[in-house]
């Protein structure tokens, strides 16, 4: 914060210099209203003998000049004519001394260029001041390495993170401890014939912990930490990008063993040839380069890339193959565990007043990240300081809440009991579908905590073999599992929720597809039916080709109805016979908001042991 004010005024100051300089240097030409020395004044003093001589320049291809004038008095005047010689021959029949210097042309243009030519080299070295401020935080001693790498090396406070300092993320550290060993003993691995992974990709949202992991695998290793941000990358000068690329990689290799750590790196790693008006040259020249750098190093150099992203799914495909990041590590939001081990990291140092109840803190939270939970207890102890306290109370954190709620509308993350429970059940009904239908599933997840995007929980399958094909029988599932959601809410509560609405598009979309593409409705048979919403997109067909009559449109919207409609009734069967195991799981959940499978199956065998 005081660096950037302190920025903030060298802009200004910077700024008032060349103001005044370019001013001193527009007044050197111009003269300010009072002294406006005219011709006929100039004839005038001639006439009166007040002048004692005269200097002209002038240049020789165009008649027009200066005159630089000495009058009597010792006092000096200036003029612009338009006509030299007019005045030569002016002068010629006074008694006045006169010297006439040429300047050719391109001195001329020369002096007259010069102060802005000045300015400019100025102005440009400000600017990439500037700019080494604005992503370096550097000083001015590298102002001029602009093409050089921006990364920062061995930054002393990394050597110091450790993964207690990370809470939480329990399985994340666990898998990121295999890399803390190879660069600890890369021997032990490279006598085994092991091949160590080139590059870790952390996804998961803003504010989770994933710089703080990447430093932490550095501070445990206590290996050299290089970072860089992806946004540093994308700057105006083409070439730049790749070449900090290139000496980013070679102060590495001259380092290892170590780590690379390139955070936002979908600023660099976007899909190549997405965007508007054409692809972005810059990004793609560093992309390519990033690519070039991971495949050249060898396995095993002892260089290992880390990279941080809140969106794989906009990462150029290239990235995620074998060689280059074949790592990829999740790191989801906490839990309410996590969160009051989180909670218990960032009290350290703020002493606690005997009411604060940091369990009940993380209950209240669900859908903070690590960052929002640092920046409460944060908020919280100010609010003590301010009332000049040496502890913290719960009051202080509910305040506290409700600022940083305000401040980043996080409150509308904050779920009502009431809509946490209705989630509960809705996400435990599709998990129940998933693992009862054989042919999807099993259940690797069932989470209620909001997930920033609008959902709030998810259930997610992990699909046992990867199909080429998609059966009939295992999309009719795929309906069924999908409208679990809503069912479960059906049947405990008398109310239904909007929150069915995706559910219950990509249900009718499989539903739809089933009659339309892929011939598989009772009397629609062998035929595809299709809009090819491609075209629409394309603004080629706005009329909308369609290629068969009202009366099959018809016959589909019923065909798909009929399809939903038993996928329902065979849905809510199931559902109403797991009816315990529903209210099981929902209960679970809300009481850990996240179950994983074994949790979750677990339930499944209480059952047959009670049954
Ligand atoms: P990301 O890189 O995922 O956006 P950061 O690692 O920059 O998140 O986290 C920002 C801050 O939030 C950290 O400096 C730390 O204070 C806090 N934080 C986030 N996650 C955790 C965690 N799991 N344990 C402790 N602190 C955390
Ligand atoms: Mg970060
Ligand atoms: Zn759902």
């Amino acid at each position: 914060m005081s660096r950037n004010y302190r920025n903030v005024l060298v802009f200004f100051v910077v700024l008032l210099l060349i103001y005044s300089f370019a001013s001193y240097y527009m007044q050197r030409g111009m003269v300010t209203d009072e002294d406006v020395y005219t011709y006929d004044q100039f004839e005038d003093d001639l006439e009166a003998g007040n002048i004692t001589s005269i200097e002209i320049t002038q240049n020789e291809e165009v008649p027009t000049g200066s005159i630089r004038i000495l009058f009597g008095d010792d006092t000096e005047g200036s003029l612009y004519v338009t006509d030299v010689n007019e005045v030569i021959s002016d002068v010629q029949d006074y008694e006045v001394s006169y010297v006439v210097s040429n300047i050719n042309r391109t001195s001329g243009v020369l002096t007259g260029v010069l102060p802005y030519v000045v300015l400019l080299v100025v102005m440009m070295v400000f600017m990439f001041m500037m700019m080494g401020w604005a992503s370096g935080g550097s000083s001015c001693g590298r102002m001029m390495n602009f093409g050089k790498s921006r990364a920062k090396m061995q930054d002393p406070n990394v050597q110091n993170v450790r993964f207690d300092q990370v809470a939480g993320l329990h399985e994340e550290k666990e898998e990121l401890k295999e890399i803390v060993d190879f660069l600890k003993s890369p021997g032990k691995f490279i006598d085994v014939g092991a091949r160590i992974p080139k590059g870790v990709l952390l996804v998961g949202p803003p504010g989770t912990g994933k710089t703080l992991l990447a430093k932490a695998v550095a501070g445990e290793a206590d290996v050299p930490f290089f970072s860089i941000s992806g946004s540093d990358f994308v700057e105006m000068f083409v070439g730049v990008g790749a070449s900090r690329v290139r000496d980013l990689f070679e102060d590495a290799k001259k380092n290892s063993p170590c780590i690379i750590f390139i955070d936002e790196i979908d600023a660099v790693a976007r899909r190549r040839g997405t965007g508007l008006g054409g692809g972005h040259d810059e990004r793609e020249q560093t992309l390519n380069q990033l690519l070039v750098e991971m495949d050249g190093f060898g396995v095993n150099e002892g260089i290992i890339v880390m990279a941080a992203t809140n969106r794989v799914d906009i990462l150029d495909p290239a990235i995620l193959r074998p060689g280059r990041f074949d790592r990829k590590v999740a790191v989801g939001r906490p839990d309410v565990k996590g969160r009051e081990e989180i909670l218990k990291v960032h009290v350290q140092g703020k002493p606690l007043g005997q009411d604060v109840d940091l369990h009940q803190i993380a209950r209240t939270t669900p859908g903070f990240v690590g960052a929002d939970l640092e920046n409460l207890m944060n908020e919280a102890a100010i609010l003590a300081a301010r009332e000049n306290r040496r502890f913290i109370k719960m009051e202080d954190v509910k305040k506290a809440f409700i600022k940083v709620g305000i401040g980043t509308e996080k409150k509308s993350r904050v779920v009502p009991d009431y809509e946490r429970k209705i989630t509960a059940y809705h996400e435990s009904g599709h998990a129940i579908l998933f693992h009862v239908l054989p042919d999807v599933g099993p259940v690797y997840t069932v989470s209620i905590i909001p997930t920033g995007v609008g959902a709030a929980g998810y259930t997610m399958p992990l699909p046992e073999q990867d199909n080429v094909f998609n059966t009939k029988s295992k999309m009719l599932q795929d309906i069924k599992a999908g409208m679990g959601g809503r069912i479960a809410e059906e049947l405990i509560f008398d109310d239904i929720t909007t929150g069915a609405s995706q559910d219950i598009k990509s249900v009718t979309s499989t539903a739809r597809a089933m009659v339309t593409q892929y011939g598989m409705s009772e009397n629609l048979g062998f035929l595809n039916y299709e809009e090819n919403s491609d075209e629409v997109f394309l603004g080629r067909d706005l009329g909308h080709a369609r290629t068969f009559s009202e009366d099959v449109a018809r016959q589909i919207d019923r065909e798909v109805k009929q399809i939903v409609d038993e996928c329902y009734a065979d849905a809510k069967k199931i559902l109403l016979e797991y009816v315990d195991v529903l209210h099981a799981c929902a209960n679970l959940l809300l009481e850990k908001e996240r179950i994983n499978r074994d949790e979750f199956e677990a339930l499944f065998e209480h059952r047959a042991i009670e049954a």
